[in-house]
Order: structure tokens, then sequence, then C-alpha cells
């Protein structure tokens, strides 16, 4: 079976084409190194000894990925490509509706025109909004998303959901990711943010490594067990296999998948456990909440693990010493 890894050499695609080779898997990466370095490629050359296709196309433009389409036989895409800077996208709306948008109706439009009808698309917890309770289960109704990068994660949703109405032969599966962190346990690939990061496990690391002073925890006085916010890290490497088990036995129809551990995390126990995995300091200070955060959200991740047979196996000590050592191996 043939795949076309849209995004395949940023954070989360990289890791998947690995978990993909190991599946055996023959595997197409398009990605316009908008957030990327192709020097990735030769890094999951080197983890899986296999060699893959790299087209350096933009999906904004639907000739190039015809010309894809013609000249490999692809069975199914996995959707990874787009932008995902949640601040970016508040101050720039038009570039991420166009760039997520526009890059995933060509891709549709292509599929449905060679007749490729199996789909994976990485959707986020986001689009649960403010949840009414911290757990989420994917019945819950799509919440109001709160920034355009979010709106276009539950825009894409309802297109595909409608798309699929429309032909049932379809195959789509939405893959709603919590935090994802960590990295390969190789060292060789990982998450590079550019700039000051915005979330909290690239800031710890920046930190930890002398090249921020000190981390902001953004508010102790949440209904938290202390205060501080609570979310549910996954490990890169588990959200990966994640997409290769969702490639494998998503059933026939429209299937909307939590991905995450079912376990939430304070801001000050990842601290604390990174401080303790890796023997560092993390300097910190509190400072006010950040507008927009809720208090608390995990996944039910019960749903992947009954139809796709799939579950976490890494622990938060595991996300810590890989995220550690992957910017380490950086310098
Ligand atoms: P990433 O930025 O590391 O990877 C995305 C890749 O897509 C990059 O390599 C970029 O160069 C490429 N790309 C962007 N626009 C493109 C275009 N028009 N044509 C071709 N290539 C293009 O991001 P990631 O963290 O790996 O996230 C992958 C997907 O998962 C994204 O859709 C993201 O929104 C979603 N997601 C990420 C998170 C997270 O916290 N990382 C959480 C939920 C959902
Ligand atoms: N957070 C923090 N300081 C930071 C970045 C994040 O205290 O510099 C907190 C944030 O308030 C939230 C948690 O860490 O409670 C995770 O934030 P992140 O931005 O990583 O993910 P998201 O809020 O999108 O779930």
């Amino acid at each position: 079976m043939k795949i076309l890894v849209t995004g395949g050499l940023g954070f989360i695609g990289s890791h998947t084409v690995v978990e993909l080779a190991k599946a055996n898997f023959e595997i197409v990466i398009v990605d316009n190194l908008y957030n990327s370095k192709e020097d990735v490629l030769e890094k999951l050359e080197k983890i899986t000894g296999k060699k893959f296709k790299l087209y350096k196309y933009d999906l904004c433009n639907k000739e190039k990925i015809e010309e894809i389409f013609k000249e490999n036989q692809i069975d199914a895409v996995i959707h990874f490509a787009g932008y995902k800077a949640v601040g970016e996208s508040v101050r720039e709306p038009l570039m991420y509706y166009s760039n997520n948008l526009i890059s995933t109706l060509n891709l549709l439009e292509v599929m449905k025109k060679y007749n490729v009808k199996k789909f994976v698309f990485s959707s986020s917890a986001t689009v649960y909004g403010e949840p009414k309770t911290p757990k989420c289960t994917e019945n819950m109704n799509r919440g109001e998303t709160t920034n355009p990068y979010g709106t276009t994660k539950a825009m894409i949703e309802k297109i595909l959901e409608d798309l699929y109405a429309s032909d049932n032969s379809w195959n789509i599966t939405l893959l709603r990711y919590f935090n994802p962190v960590g990295a390969h346990e190789s060292g060789l690939i990982g998450e590079e943010p550019n700039g000051i990061p915005n979330n909290l496990m690239p800031y710890i690391m920046k930190v930890a490594s002398g090249k921020l002073e000190k981390l902001n925890i953004f508010g102790n006085d949440y209904p938290t067990i202390d205060g501080t916010g609570v979310r549910d890290y996954i490990h890169v490497v588990d959200l990966a296999k994640g997409h290769v088990k969702a490639i494998q036995n998503a059933p026939d129809g429209l299937n909307i998948y939590n991905l995450g551990s079912g376990k939430g995390i304070s801001v000050l126990e990842l601290v604390t456990t990174f401080e303790k995995v890796n023997n560092v300091k993390v300097n910190y200070q509190i400072v006010d909440r950040r507008p927009g955060d809720i208090a608390e959200n995990y996944a039910d991740p019960s749903e992947a693990l009954k139809e796709l047979g799939w579950k976490t196996e890494k622990s938060i000590e595991d996300i810590c010493r890989d995220a550690w050592n992957y910017e380490n191996a950086e310098g």
C-alpha cells in the first residue's frame, strides 16, 4: 500500500513516516519546507534504512498535486501539512485560512479525480472549544474555536463530513490530537519551533538549556490539582503509531478518534518531572493566566482502543527524557 504523507518532514509527519516504514508501507512525501528542513529526509533514511520519494511542492498548487498522483499509484493520504501556530493565526488570519483550507481542498479534489478515497486528517482537541467537562469524548459537539488556526481545523472537519455525506465510498478518519510532545529516541528528529516557543514543552527545554531565562507559568489559580493548567501530553511516537493503526484498522465510513493518553498533567507536574528525569533545573515564575486558556482538558481515548487497537505506551518520563535528548543532540 502506497501512502502520500503531506507535511511528512514536519514534527508529527516525520515520526509517522518512521512508523509507517517500520510497518512496511510504501511512502511518498510532499512538503514545501515552510516549517521543516530538507535534511530531515536523510535523518528518516538513517533511522529506517529506507529511501523515500520527496516532492518539494506547495499543496496550494493543484497542478503540482496532480503530478504526484500521475506519477505514483497512491492508495491513501495522511494529511499533516498546514500552518499550526495559534498566535500567528490571530495576527495573520488570511494566511492561515488560505494555506490550510486551499491546500486541503486541492488535495481532496485531486484525490476524487484519481479515485483515491482513503484520507486521514490531523485534527486537534482545539475543536472541542471550551468543553463542559475536562474529559473530551468524540461525540461531544465541536465547540466555539478561539483562534483562526482552530477554526481551520473545525472547518476542515465539517468539509470532510459534507464530502462523506455526498459520497460514502470515502473512508475518512479525523484524528483529534491532544498535546504532542517528545521526540524520537534516536535524537535525530523532533520539534524545532522557530523563535520563542509558545507551547509549554519547547519552552521548558529552552529554559533548561539556558537559552531562555525562566518559564512563565500562566496562572496558578485554576480549579486543578495544584492550580496550574492541566493537559494531556502525548509522546509523538505514540501519536505516530496511532496513524499507522488508523490506516490499518479504521472501519468503513467517517470516523473520529481522540489521540491522547487519557491522563491530565499539570504545568507544575510536568516541570517537576522534567527536572527529576533529566537532573536539570527549570526556573519559573507564576504570571497571569494566558487569555483563551482553559483550566483542564484530557482525552477519553477509549474509542481509539476499541476500534483501532491503539493506546499510548510511553510515559511522561519517556516524554521528558526524549525531548531533552533531542534538544542536546541538536546542540
Ligand atoms: P509542522 O509544522 O512541524 O509540520 C507541518 C509540515 O507541513 C511542515 O513541514 C510544513 O513545511 C508543511 N506545510 C505547511 N503548509 C504546506 C503546504 N501548503 N504545502 C506543503 N507542505 C506544507 O507541524 P506538526 O506539529 O507536525 O503538525 C502536523 C499537523 O498536525 C498540522 O496539521 C497541525 O495543525 C496538526 N496538529 C498539531 C499539533 C501540535 O501540537 N503539534 C496539535 C494538533 C494538531
Ligand atoms: N503554559 C505555561 N507557560 C508557557 C506555555 C504554556 O504555563 O510558556 C501552560 C498553558 O497555560 C497550558 C499548558 O501550559 O495550561 C499547555 O500549553 P500549550 O500552549 O503547550 O498547549 P495548549 O494550551 O494549546 O493546550
